[in-house]
C-alpha cells in the first residue's frame, strides 16, 4: 500500500487536514494515531470531528480512557457514533470487558485510538494507521491503508 503523507506547518493545518480525512472516513472504521507526546494526535482528532460539524469542545479523554460523540450521519437523519480513545493510562485488560469497549467498534461507529499498542490483545485490527512526527517548526503526517476499506477510503483522500 502505498502512504499518504503530507506536511503540516502549524496547528491549523492539522486541523484542516482533520477536515479532509473526516470526508475521507466511513462508518466502522478504526484508526490508530501514533506519535509521541505532544505529537498532535488529539489537535488532528478536533479537525477530524470539526469536519463532521461537531462545534463543542473536544477533551483528551486521558483519565476516561474514551470520549463518546454523536455525529450527524452523510444520510438524512442518520446518526454516527465516533469515539475518540486515549490508551495511555490503560493497564488492566478486564477493564476492557468491564467497561463494554468491545461494543463501540460496530459498523455504525468511527474509532480513532492513540496509544493503541497499550490494548493491543483487545483491539481489532486498523483500517488506517496514521503517524504524526516533528518536522522543522511543524508536523509530518503519513498515513497508510491497512483494509481494503482503508485503502478505498485514502483513495477517496488522495482525490
Ligand atoms: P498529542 O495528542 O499527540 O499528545 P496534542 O494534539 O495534544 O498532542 O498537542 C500537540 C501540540 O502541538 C499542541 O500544542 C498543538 O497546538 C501543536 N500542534 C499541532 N499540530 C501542529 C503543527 N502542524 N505544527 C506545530 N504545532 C502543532
Ligand atoms: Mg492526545
Amino acid at each position: 500500500d502505498t502512504a499518504f503523507s503530507a506536511f503540516l506547518s502549524d496547528e491549523n493545518a492539522t486541523i484542516e487536514l482533520g477536515h479532509r480525512l473526516a470526508h475521507a472516513l466511513q462508518p466502522g472504521m478504526v484508526v490508530f494515531l501514533e506519535g509521541d507526546l505532544g505529537a498532535g494526535k488529539t489537535t488532528l482528532t478536533r479537525g477530524i470531528l470539526r469536519g463532521f460539524n461537531f462545534t463543542g469542545r473536544v477533551k483528551s479523554p486521558t483519565y476516561t480512557l474514551v470520549e463518546p460523540y454523536t455525529l450527524l450521519g452523510l444520510e438524512a437523519n442518520s446518526k454516527l457514533y465516533f469515539y475518540h480513545f486515549d490508551l495511555y493510562r490503560f493497564n488492566d485488560p478486564s477493564e476492557w470487558e468491564d467497561a463494554g469497549f468491545r461494543d463501540y467498534f460496530n459498523s455504525e461507529s468511527i474509532c480513532l485510538i492513540e496509544w493503541a499498542d497499550k490494548a493491543s490483545g483487545q483491539l481489532p485490527s486498523p483500517d488506517w494507521i496514521i503517524q504524526l512526527q516533528p518536522e522543522s517548526t511543524g508536523r509530518r503526517i503519513l498515513l497508510s491503508a491497512t483494509s481494503e476499506l482503508g485503502q478505498t477510503c485514502q483513495n477517496a483522500l488522495t482525490l
